[in-house]
């Protein structure tokens, strides 16, 4: 595919191509990211005006904005500097007045010559019991007047720009938008009734009604489809490269696993099973694994990972785990290497402590294949570190990990199976969007025996309150992590919230009871610390969100929040999920400093009302957005202009089916529906999806 189809030339020239585009406008366009005819094209109405001609104001509940035709009455000029200059006019059975500020007298005369007849259109409103219309939107002799839509659509405006050329500017980009060949599978166009895409555009900026501009009218959902469509072909096409590179075939012998899961005191949850199968069977096979493990906290994801890495091993080869902190990567240290050892696998730690010798040592023993399974932090693709055979590589935890770091990711272990273990659980319409090209697992079931956390949410008025209970629990034997908002992350403090609180709490519990973590530590001051509290030493840990994700303490039962009121709900959910996982029954205590807003509320509310990880991130979703969800930077999700992830996810399920079934039959994209996608991942600028196909 050599370059971008001629049918398209137009919608991608210059923005002054346009009606009533000038070098200034198309400045104020640029800034706001509009740069071709085709932006302009893909800001859609949001809202209708009706403009449709009316007899007589009589009878219109004002203010309203309304078109009606007039005869011209006397001018009267304002009687002083900065007054209103006054023109009365007279329809077929009112009188009313066109209001106008700063206004010159000679331009007025020749646009409403007295006893001339006039379409006017604009918000009529009642001052001192006299019908008014300040600056009309339109003032035409009726001749002209046909240029004035029934239904006027309107834009967003970016400073700087005004509804009319924003209007002409787009009617004009729907004059250049030439007829395509149908992308779209055609059963699909069929049971929703979309209109091609054409026929879309024009509709949609033409609209009849204010069901024309509503996201559920059918050029709306059509064009959303493509922006979607286009997203999923992408992902498909990086996912059908992925696979096009011969993978490792690695057959487990079920020996080591077999071996690990006997010592283990519990049984593997049916989804456990599932999702460990899920993945042998992607493994066994010689494409190679792309996939997503997805499930809520404290599903056990860590055994599935487990699991995979022994299957690497009983392949003969090696495999990797990649924790996005040490104290995370610590600790799965901790948990696997017993399991480890007592199957006779070499299980190592690498984080960027490793130094000097210690490190030269690990980095020998694991290219001589000693090791067989390598945890630790991104340390572990630092390029010096060489498998002898790398099987399987997994990320753990890694909610902000986009599709480029992955495949930046699989390069590294040409070949290797990719697994990615996610934290949070996340919508189905967002996995799709961010993971689309994987395939995925899904842990839905939680280990039995777990029992619910008692949530609260208490004002920090009641903090001694809080204190004193913690006095009760503590000699009870029970364990708290007490969270502190990096309140100033900007500032270099000496003394950030938490060190505070750490001071605070153990002037009242006693010396030695209160432990602090918090991610300015050393390192090894971070691991004394969490080995004290992991061991019982201490009972309170004073920390910040570095303990998020991941870290499992069961005989922790009680988690106080801090400000909860400003932490997003995935991270409370997320620090919740520390507790719970013990014979003990669990407290979250959510504290927030009041007053307490309407949106806070609400949010701490649902944590209150559920522990479901899903339902929690579906409310975060409704409430935030999808790119704030997730991050849109960090996470490379695109930015959908037409398309609404919340109230279209079903859309972006077909759009992930349909660029696989079409890649299935049409791999190249060759055939004529082919070429037409070709040409739809150049409208919608999709230039990784573009460069794929040309190298492939
Ligand atoms: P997450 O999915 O949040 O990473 P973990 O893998 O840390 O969850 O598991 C949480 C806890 O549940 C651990 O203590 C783990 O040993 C335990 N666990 C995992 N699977 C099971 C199971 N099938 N039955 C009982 N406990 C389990
Ligand atoms: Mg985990």
């Amino acid at each position: 595919m050599s370059g971008r189809p001629e049918s398209l030339f137009p919608l991608f020239s210059r923005l002054e191509t346009l009606d009533g585009v000038g070098p200034k406008t198309a400045q104020v366009l640029a800034q706001s990211g509009v740069e071709t005819p085709r932006d302009v094209l893909f800001g859609l109405p949001y809202a209708v005006i009706d403009r449709r001609r009316r007899d007589t104001i009589q009878g219109v509940d004002l203010p309203s904005t309304l078109t009606v035709e007039v005869t011209v009455g006397i001018h009267r000029p304002p009687r002083n500097k900065g007054g209103a200059y006054r023109v009365h006019v007279e329809d077929s059975q009112a009188e009313f007045q066109l209001v106008f500020f700063h206004a010159r007298g000679d331009y007025l005369q020749k646009v409403l010559p007295q006893g001339a007849r006039r379409v006017i259109s604009g918000k009529l409103e009642l001052f001192d019991g006299i019908a008014q219309m300040v600056h009309p939107d339109h003032m035409l002799p009726p001749a002209d007047a046909k240029d004035i839509p029934e239904f006027e659509p309107v834009y967003h405006l970016t400073q700087g720009l005004t509804q009319k050329t924003a209007f002409k500017a787009a009617r004009s980009a729907v004059a250049l938008s030439p007829e395509l060949t149908e992308w779209i599978d055609p059963a699909q166009v069929a049971k929703e009734n979309w209109p091609d895409w054409l026929s879309a555009i024009q509709a949609a900026h033409n609209p009849q009604g204010a069901d024309d501009v509503a996201s559920f009218s059918p050029a709306h959902e059509r064009l959303a489809y493509d922006e979607l469509f286009a997203h999923q072909l992408t992902l498909a096409l990086a996912r059908q490269r992925e696979r096009r590179v011969k993978g490792i075939a690695s057959a487990g012998t079920g020996k080591l696993q077999s071996r690990v899961l006997s010592n283990l005191p519990y049984k593997p949850t049916n989804a456990q099973q599932r999702a460990i199968q899920e993945i042998a069977g992607d493994m066994a096979s010689d494409t190679r694994m792309n996939r997503l493990l997805q499930g809520d906290v404290g599903s056990g994801k860590t055994l599935v990972a487990f699991m995979a890495l022994l299957v690497a091993v009983e392949a003969g080869g090696q495999g990797v785990m990649m924790a996005p902190t040490e104290i995370l990567a610590q600790q799965h240290l901790e948990g696997l290497r017993p399991l480890a050892e007592e199957a006779g696998v070499v299980l190592e730690i690498l984080t960027g402590r490793d130094k000097g010798a210690d490190r030269r040592a690990k980095l020998l023993a694991l290219q001589r294949g000693d090791i067989h399974i390598l945890v630790g932090t991104h340390a572990v693709f630092q390029s010096d570190v060489a498998f002898q055979e790398l099987r399987l590589a997994i990320v753990d935890e890694q909610h902000r990990f986009g599709v480029r770091q992955r495949m930046e990711l699989s390069e590294k272990g040409r070949g290797a199976d990719v697994l990615v273990m996610t934290a949070t659980p996340i919508p189905r319409s967002l996995a799709l969007t961010q993971y689309g090209d994987m395939d995925v697992s899904v842990l839905d079931e939680k280990p039995p025996g777990r029992k619910p956390v008692k949530t609260a949410v208490v004002s920090t008025e009641r903090i001694q309150e809080v204190v004193s209970h913690l006095q009760k629990a503590i000699a009870e034997g029970r364990q708290c992590y007490w969270v502190c908002p990096l309140v100033d992350e900007s500032e270099v403090s000496d003394l950030t919230a938490a060190e505070e609180r750490f001071k605070r709490l153990r002037a009242i519990l006693g010396d030695g009871v209160v432990g602090l973590v918090h991610g300015q530590m050393p390192p090894a001051d971070k691991d004394a610390a969490m080995k004290a509290f992991q061991q019982g030493q201490t009972k309170v840990l004073v920390a910040t969100t570095v303990i998020e994700v991941g870290v499992n303490v069961p005989n922790a039962s009680i988690m106080v929040i801090e400000r909860a009121e400003i932490f997003g709900l995935a991270q409370l959910h997320q620090l919740r999920g520390r507790v719970g996982r013990g014979e003990a029954d669990s407290t979250c205590l959510l504290m927030y400093q009041p007053p307490l807003g309407e949106g806070g509320r609400k949010r701490l509310e649902v944590l209150r009302e559920t522990e479901d990880g899903f339902k929690i991130s579906e409310t975060d979703l409704q409430m935030r957005g999808a790119g704030d969800l997730i991050g849109t930077a960090q996470s490379g999700l695109p930015k959908f202009r037409i398309a609404d992830l919340e109230r279209q996810a079903g859309l972006m399920a077909v759009a992930q089916s349909d660029a696989r079934a079409l890649l299935g039959v049409d791999a190249k994209l060759e055939t004529q529906r082919g070429k037409a996608a070709r040409v739809l991942l150049w409208l919608m600028k999709q230039d990784q999806a573009i460069r794929l196909i040309s190298v492939g």
